[in-house]
């Protein structure tokens, strides 16, 4: 077996301790003689990893007790349109465009209702996140909406925009649990566990509790009402159980780590083994502004595509895989979630350097 430095934006890399330990529940998982992908979602085995998943969570989060959790499925992209269809009531609602997935996510709201861009970065391809101190926030307006950290270009909000008192609504699925934050101040967060989390196919929300309504304004799909998964505790039909257990693991993990303020250190550190590098050389540009940068995604270029190209083609060779940056903002991007070791971080740096010299 040899595993390699796994820079995917994702899904991406988990904690190998989490794998071994799945490993060897795989053909019985404790004592129940059978794997978690063959048990009942109602057994008392899984309400429990439930259940724990759960409470973990709220743990790890300090979830306020007026917010709900839910475990959904349908991806992130699911979500662009169940939160107008549960958030609308004037039919209002501003959107911050920072990226690819606010945008989808706003095209989305278009078709239910007057949404409004109210911020945008897309005059420079999205390389930073703009001034949120104090827009044009519409009175009527039911919530503002950000992409939290921006998967693609590299970008993150390091302050929360002033939503002048209208719920604030967080795509978090590359920064969910990165580092503390403090819930209170959003109305509804959201995140594909893919990312930074566990395996593809489950969505985690959290929400305040007077957001959650029955007399939803469109005629919505029963699964796309979040009081459906709410009043069911998440088992409204048959969850994604496998990614819920995986997901339980990495929250134990997280807990047994030191909790998320330890996650924060460690995140620190293997961003600042990075970007103190890529400040210091003039071989490789960074794509997002400084105060921009996010914790999470790196990006990165030589200026040459050829060359990027022949970065990542060597890089793989050398066990770093998965680096080369998305399409739409080219060169190379490498995902540092929590479950990269520093190691891996330094193993990429090492070659960054080698490369350079190599090709200066
Ligand atoms: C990956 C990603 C999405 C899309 O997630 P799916 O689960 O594939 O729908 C949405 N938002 C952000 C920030 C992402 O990184």
């Amino acid at each position: 077996m040899s595993r390699v430095f796994n820079f995917s934006a994702g899904p991406a890399v988990l904690p190998e301790e989490v794998l071994l330990e799945v490993q060897k529940e795989l053909l019985d998982y404790q004592g129940s003689g059978m794997s978690v992908m063959e048990m009942s979602h109602r057994s008392k085995p899984f309400e429990k990893i439930l259940n724990d998943a759960i409470q973990d969570l709220k743990d790890l989060m300090n979830i306020p007790d007026n917010y709900k959790v839910i475990f959904v499925q349908g991806g992130a992209s699911q979500q662009f349109g169940a939160i107008p269809m549960n958030l609308m009531k004037n039919k209002k609602a501003d959107y911050i465009l920072t990226g690819e997935f606010a945008t989808k996510a706003y095209k989305e709201a278009l078709i239910f209702g007057d949404a409004k861009v109210v911020a945008s970065s897309q005059d420079k391809n999205f390389s930073y996140i703009p001034d949120c101190s104090s827009l044009d926030i519409r009175d009527d307006a039911d919530y503002v909406y950000i992409c939290e950290n921006n998967t693609i270009y590299g970008t993150k909000f390091h302050t929360l925009p002033n939503t002048k008192g209208k719920p604030l609504v967080a795509d978090q699925s590359s920064c969910f649990l990165s580092e503390p934050i403090d819930v209170s101040k959003y109305g509804v967060i959201y995140a594909g566990v893919q990312k930074n989390v566990g395996p593809a196919g489950l969505v985690i929300l959290i929400i305040r509790e007077d957001l959650i309504r029955d007399d939803l304004l469109f005629p919505t799909p029963t699964m796309l009402k979040w009081k459906t998964q709410v009043d069911a505790a998440s088992l409204y039909n048959t969850p994604n159980c496998w990614s819920i257990y995986i997901c339980g693991k990495v929250f134990k993990w997280l807990k047994a780590s030191g909790g998320l303020e330890a996650m924060k250190k460690k995140n620190e550190e293997k961003a600042s083994i990075l970007y103190d590098y890529l400040d210091q050389t003039t071989f490789y540009k960074c794509a997002a502004e400084k105060d921009s940068r996010s914790m999470m995604n790196v990006t990165f270029r030589t200026g040459n595509e050829e060359l990027d190209a022949k970065f990542v083609e060597e890089a793989k060779k050398a066990g770093i895989v998965s680096i080369k940056g998305h399409r739409k903002v080219g060169g190379m991007r490498a995902s540092i979630y929590n479950a990269m070791p520093k190691e891996g971080v330094v193993a990429l740096v090492n070659f960054m350097k080698k490369f350079e010299k190599e090709n200066k």
